[in-house]
């Protein structure tokens, strides 16, 4: 084992980052740094009850570019409905 070189935990030998920030930087990858920067700046930079807030108000915001990329998608989907509702579920779920 020796040192993340994100998080100073412990990592594998052969691999530059621990496992957690490894999937930081596979979301990092997804998303993009801005992203995920923004992201992290906008739910961190606050005390816990703001926190809270801006984490369900992050989710609202999440659900509705879901169901803005599903309206202008070319591809019609018969249950978008149902879709939706349980991307709302899953959401709530975190
Ligand atoms: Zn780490």
């Amino acid at each position: 084992m020796s040192t993340c070189y994100l998080c100073n935990g412990s990592r594998p030998y052969f691999q530059y980052y621990c496992e957690k920030c490894n999937l930081i930087k596979r979301m990092i990858s997804l998303h993009t740094l801005d992203r995920v920067y923004k992201i992290l700046e906008n739910v961190l930079m606050r005390d816990t009850t703001k926190q809270n807030n801006k984490v369900k108000l992050e989710i609202k915001k999440e659900i509705e570019d879901q169901q803005l990329k599903l309206s202008n998608s070319t591809i019609l989907y018969d249950n978008k409905n149902d879709v939706l509702e349980e991307l709302k579920q899953k959401l709530k779920k975190k």
